[in-house]
């Protein structure tokens, strides 16, 4: 399933889409960076697979010109920390 490497979220409601690492090698470097700084990250991770949700980026990251997919600009990097604990609260809820 897919899920926000930062956050941990895994649905997709509340409007939030998620976002595959970029395949430009300097731009990944920001988002891992963004990433090692809030959540640690385990060494040796297949980036291909990661992705972080829409939570981390400003709102003037995207491109909203396509009614059917929210894409982000190009050279956009995460820069909002979105603390985890809010979704573990959530999901304790149901326990
Ligand atoms: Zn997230």
């Amino acid at each position: 399933m897919v899920h926000c490497q930062a956050c941990g979220i895994t649905a997709r409601n509340y409007g939030i889409t998620f976002h595959r690492f970029p395949k430009n090698e300097n731009k990944k470097c920001a988002w891992i960076d963004f990433v090692k700084k809030h959540k640690g990250l385990h060494e040796g991770q297949n980036f291909k697979c990661t992705t972080l949700c829409s939570q981390h980026f400003e709102e003037s990251c995207f491109d909203k010109t396509s009614a059917m997919k929210v894409r982000l600009k190009p050279f956009s990097v995460p820069t909002i920390h979105v603390s985890r604990s809010k979704y573990l609260t959530l999901s304790l809820h149901y326990c």
